[in-house]
C-alpha cells in the first residue's frame, strides 16, 4: 500500500512557518510545491494556503486534517520566488506566512466568509412574498452574504425574517470560501449568424422601416464589419454601441428577443498597455561620456554582480538605464526597474513605454487589486512582461527569465517597508533575488547611501561615476543665508531672507520658475497660547497637534486625529493662540502676499490626496503653468523640469537637527537633490539655503559637492559611533497601553538580551514620540558587530522574546522586530 501523502502549507498568518495536512488519494496527482490548496484552520475558517513541501512523514500531532480542495493546476510561485521568501523570513527575523501576505495580491489570497443558502426542498407554495423574494435573490446568485442579502431584499427588517427562515430550514448557513478576483468582462453585440451576407441585411432593414431606431441598430453593428462579405465579423462593445447611435437598451434588448443580433460576453484585461501600445522610437543616441559609463558599466558586471551609477542630477542615468535595458531584452531576459515612489512612475513610465512599447508593465499599490492579479499572472504566462516598473512589492513578481535588477534613487528610504512586517529593504531583497537567480544589479543616484557607498568603496560592488550633466549643462550655484544673522540685521521677512525674496522677484521677472522646499507640512508644527503657555496635544500620542490653516484643523501627523482649532485657550481662555515655527502651507500663505501676481502651488501630502491632484500640480508645473512651487521632500525627488532657475530650502535647520544617526545623511541627499531640480539650458541655475548654521560640515559639503569628504567622515562617525555599515542594528519596539507593565516587560528582555550580548544591547529608551494612538512604546536596540554570528543571535532573540511572550503577564505587550531600521 502507498502510504499516505501530506502537504506543508503556508497560511497568511504571522504564526509558524508552515502547517502540515493529509492529502486526500483522489488529489494526490494534483498536488506540488506553489499550487494553492483550500484548508481549514481554526474554528470554522477556510483559507487558500500554499503548498511549501509534499511529503510522507507522519506528522507528530494527533490528528491531521485532509485538504479540502486543490485550487490551481499550475503552481503560481516559482521555486526561485520560494527561495526569496525562505531569505526574506530569515533575514528580517518574521514567518514565511508574513511574506505570504506582503508578497501576493488579496485576489491570490482566499479567506472564508459566512453565506447564506436557500434550502433544499421549499415549496414555494408556503412562502410569503416576502419570502419567496429573498428566495429568488439566493436562487440567481446561489448564495450570498448575510450582508448582501440584507441590502439586496430591500426589507425594513431583514435580520427576522431571516432568522425564522433559517428555523423553519429554508435557508441554512454555509461556509465558503470565494476570491475577490473575477476576471473583467465586456458585453460585446454581433448580427445573429443567419445575417452574413448583405442581402438578408438589406431585407432586414428594409422590414424595419417602421421601428428606425432598431434600423439605425442594425445599419450601426453592419457598417463595423471588418470583412465585407461577412458582415457578422463585427463585433461591436455594447457600451460604446449605445453611445454612438443614442437609442435605449430595450431597443438593443428587442433585437436580442427577436434574435436578429446576439450578445457575448467576453473577458478582457485590466492592464491598460494590453491594448497595444507599440514602441514609436529608439533610445536617444548618447553623448561620449555616457558611453564611457555604458561601457564601464558593463565591463564592471563582468567582475561585479552589482554595480553602483553614481550620477549627478540630469547626468542621464535613465537615458542609460534604457540602453542598458534594450540590451537585456535583446538577449531574451527581463528587467526590474524599481522606483521609491508611486508618484515618479508617471514620468518614467512615459519614456520607458516609447522605446518598449507594450512590453513595459507597471506594479504599484495605486493599482487596484485585480488589476495587481492580472499583472501578477501575466507574470506567470507564456507571454510575460518584459520589463516591469515598480516601487517596492514588485520584486515579488514572477520572473522567469531576470536579467538585470535597476534600483533607481537607491538611497532612497521608501525602499524600506516600515510597518507592517515583514520590514524588508527592497534594494537589499532586490540585490539577494539576482544573486538567487543569476541576474545583475545597478543602483543609481545622485546621492549614493553611505553603505551603499561603502560596499563600492571596498571593492565589494562595481563603480561607475557620470559627474557631468548632459549637454554640459552646469550644476547649481550655491548660496548659504545665515539667518541668525539676517534676523539680527533685521535682513528677514518673516521665514524668507531679504535674499531670497530678491532671487525670487528676479526668476519671476525672467519668466523663470521657482521651486522652494520645506520639510514639514501644515501651517504650524503646535500653536501656543501667549499668556499661559498652553500648547495642544494628541489626545492619543505625545506629539502637538499641527495648525491647518486651510481646514482650519488641528491634526495628529501620527494617528490622524483632528480636532477644531479653538477660538482660545482652553487653559485660560485667552483669545492670543500663537502659530509657532512653520510649514509648506504657511510659506504658501505670505508668498501670495508677497507676490501677489505670480501662480504659486503647494504640493505635500495634504494637497494630493488623490493621485489626480498630484497630476495636475506636475503636469502644470511642466507646462509653466505654475510659477512657485512650494513642497515638501516630494518636490525634490527625481522630477525633471526645464525652466527652474531658483531652489529655496527654507530651513535647513530642523533637518540637521533631528536626532537619528542618519539625520546628516538624509539632509546631504535632500538638499543636493532638491538643489538638483535648478538649472536650465545655457543658464546656471541658482541654489539658496537658510540656516542658522552656515558652518555646518553638511551644509558646507553641499555647497562644494564634496560627496567624497562627507562620506569619507560620515564613515568615521558610524565607525565610532557603532552604526551601519559597521554594525548591523536590530530595533525592537514594544508597546502597550499600561506603561508601567511596558516598562517592567522591556527592563526583562533588555536584560536577557544583555545577559548575552552585553553592552551592544541598548535601551529600553522611549523614541521621540512616545505615545501613539494611545499605545506607550519603548525601543530596544541590538548593535552587532560584522563578524558576529548575525543567524545565531537574531536565533537568540527570537528565542527570547517567545519565552516572554508565554508568560501570561506579557503575553499582551505587542513586539515588533526591525532588522537593519531606517
Ligand atoms: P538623470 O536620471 O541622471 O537625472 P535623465 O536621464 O533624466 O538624468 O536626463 C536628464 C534630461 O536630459 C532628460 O530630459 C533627458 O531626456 C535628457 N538627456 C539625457 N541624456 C540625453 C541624450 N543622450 N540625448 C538627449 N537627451 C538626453
Ligand atoms: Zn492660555
Ligand atoms: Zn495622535
Amino acid at each position: 500500500m502507498a502510504s499516505q501523502l501530506y502537504v506543508d502549507v503556508i497560511l497568511p498568518l504571522a504564526l509558524q512557518a508552515t502547517y502540515t495536512y493529509s492529502v486526500p488519494l483522489e488529489m494526490e496527482t494534483l498536488i506540488q510545491p506553489g499550487v494553492r490548496v483550500v484548508v481549514s484552520f481554526g474554528q470554522r475558517k477556510l483559507y487558500s494556503a500554499l503548498v511549501y513541501r509534499a511529503h510522507t512523514d507522519k506528522p507528530q500531532v494527533q490528528q491531521v486534517k485532509d485538504i479540502i480542495q486543490v485550487i490551481d493546476t499550475t503552481p503560481i510561485l516559482l521555486s526561485s520566488q520560494y527561495k526569496l521568501w525562505e531569505w526574506i523570513a530569515e533575514y528580517y527575523m518574521c514567518s514565511l506566512g508574513e511574506v505570504m501576505k506582503a508578497a501576493l495580491p488579496s485576489g491570490l489570497k482566499m479567506e472564508s466568509d459566512t453565506y447564506v443558502a436557500s434550502g433544499s426542498d421549499v415549496d414555494e407554495m408556503d412562502l410569503t412574498d416576502e419570502e419567496m423574494n429573498l428566495i429568488h435573490l439566493l436562487g440567481q446568485k446561489r448564495k450570498l452574504t448575510i450582508q448582501q442579502l440584507t441590502q439586496k431584499s430591500g426589507l425594513k427588517h431583514p435580520m427576522s425574517l431571516i432568522k425564522s427562515m433559517l428555523e423553519r430550514k429554508l435557508l441554512f448557513i454555509t461556509e465558503d470560501i470565494e476570491s475577490d478576483y473575477s476576471p473583467k468582462t465586456e458585453n460585446y453585440i454581433a448580427l445573429a449568424p443567419e445575417y452574413s451576407d448583405e442581402k438578408k441585411i438589406c431585407v432586414l432593414i428594409d422590414s424595419l422601416k417602421r421601428a428606425p431606431a432598431q434600423q439605425r441598430l442594425i445599419l450601426a453593428i453592419a457598417s463595423q464589419a471588418t470583412t465585407p462579405n461577412d458582415l457578422t465579423t463585427a463585433r461591436v462593445l455594447r457600451k460604446a454601441l449605445l453611445e454612438k447611435v443614442d437609442v435605449s437598451a430595450s431597443v438593443l434588448k428587442s433585437l436580442i428577443d427577436k434574435g436578429y443580433i446576439i450578445q457575448e460576453e467576453v473577458t478582457t484585461s485590466r492592464i491598460d498597455n494590453d491594448k497595444g501600445e507599440h514602441a514609436t522610437c529608439n533610445p536617444l543616441a548618447l553623448e561620449n561620456f555616457q558611453i564611457n559609463a555604458l561601457n564601464e558599466i558593463q565591463s564592471q558586471f563582468s567582475s561585479h554582480d552589482v554595480v553602483l551609477l553614481h550620477g549627478v542630477t540630469s547626468s542621464g542615468k535613465t537615458e542609460l538605464y534604457i540602453h542598458l535595458i534594450n540590451q537585456v531584452l535583446q538577449n531574451g531576459q527581463q528587467v526590474l526597474y524599481l522606483l521609491p515612489e508611486i508618484a515618479l512612475t508617471t514620468q518614467i513610465i512615459n519614456r520607458l513605454r516609447k522605446v518598449f512599447g507594450n512590453r513595459v508593465g507597471v506594479y504599484h499599490s495605486k493599482f487596484s487589486d485585480s488589476q495587481r492579479v492580472e499583472v501578477y499572472l501575466k507574470m506567470l504566462s507564456e507571454e510575460p512582461f518584459d520589463v516591469i516598473l515598480g516601487v517596492r512589492s514588485s520584486i515579488f513578481l514572477p520572473f522567469a527569465r531576470l536579467g538585470l535588477v535597476i534600483v533607481d534613487e537607491e538611497h532612497e528610504n521608501t525602499f524600506k517597508q516600515y510597518n507592517p512586517s515583514p520590514r524588508y529593504h527592497a534594494r537589499d531583497t532586490a540585490i539577494v533575488l539576482a544573486k538567487q537567480v543569476g541576474a545583475k544589479v545597478l543602483l543609481g543616484t545622485a546621492t549614493p547611501a553611505v553603505e551603499t557607498y561603502f560596499n563600492a568603496k571596498s571593492g565589494k560592488f562595481g563603480l561607475v561615476t557620470m559627474l557631468e550633466r548632459f549637454s554640459g549643462l552646469e550644476l547649481p550655484r550655491t548660496m548659504v543665508v545665515d539667518t541668525r544673522e539676517a534676523r539680527k540685521r533685521k535682513r528677514m521677512k518673516s521665514h524668507f531672507s531679504d535674499a531670497l525674496l530678491s532671487a525670487i522677484e528676479n526668476a519671476l521677472s525672467q519668466k523663470e520658475q521657482v521651486i522652494l522646499f520645506q520639510n514639514r507640512r501644515g501651517y504650524a508644527p503646535f500653536i501656543e497660547c501667549a499668556d499661559c503657555g498652553w500648547v495642544p496635544h494628541c489626545e492619543h500620542c505625545d506629539v502637538t497637534l499641527t495648525y491647518h490653516k486651510h481646514s482650519n484643523q488641528l491634526t495628529c501627523h501620527y494617528c490622524g486625529f483632528g480636532m477644531e482649532q479653538p477660538g482660545s485657550c482652553l487653559a485660560c481662555g485667552s483669545s492670543n493662540l500663537q502659530p509657532k515655527g512653520f510649514g509648506t502651507e504657511k510659506v504658501e500663505d505670505e508668498l501670495t502676499v508677497f507676490f501677489p501676481n505670480a501662480v504659486i502651488e503647494r504640493i505635500d501630502l495634504d494637497s494630493t490626496r488623490s493621485r489626480s491632484s498630484y497630476e495636475r500640480i506636475i503636469s502644470g508645473f511642466e507646462q509653466g503653468k505654475i510659477d512657485i512651487l512650494v513642497g515638501t521632500q516630494m518636490v525634490s525627488k527625481g522630477l525633471d523640469f526645464d525652466r527652474v532657475s531658483l531652489v529655496g530650502i527654507l530651513n535647513a535647520d530642523n533637518m540637521l537637527n533631528f536626532p537619528d544617526f542618519r539625520a546628516f545623511e538624509r539632509s546631504f541627499q535632500l538638499i543636493t537633490q532638491v538643489s538638483g531640480r535648478a538649472g536650465r539650458k545655457g543658464k546656471q541655475g541658482l541654489v539658496i539655503i537658510q540656516t542658522a548654521q552656515p558652518d555646518h560640515p553638511v551644509i558646507k559639503s553641499v555647497i562644494g559637492n564634496n560627496f567624497f569628504t562627507f562620506w569619507e567622515w560620515q564613515l568615521t562617525e558610524r565607525n565610532r559611533f557603532h552604526y551601519p555599515p559597521f554594525y548591523r542594528l536590530i530595533r525592537i519596539t514594544l508597546k502597550h497601553k499600561d506603561k508601567y507593565h511596558l516598562e517592567e516587560t522591556a527592563e526583562s528582555l533588555a536584560k536577557t538580551l544583555r545577559h548575552s550580548l552585553g553592552e551592544n544591547v541598548l535601551g529600553p529608551e522611549p523614541p521621540i514620540v512616545s505615545r501613539v494612538q494611545g499605545l506607550y512604546i519603548l525601543e530596544i536596540l541590538v548593535k552587532i558587530k560584522r563578524e558576529q554570528p548575525l543567524q545565531r543571535i537574531k536565533k537568540f532573540i527570537e528565542y527570547s522574546i517567545t519565552m516572554l511572550k508565554q508568560k501570561r503577564e506579557t503575553s499582551t505587550v505587542v513586539i515588533a522586530i526591525d532588522v537593519d531600521p531606517y
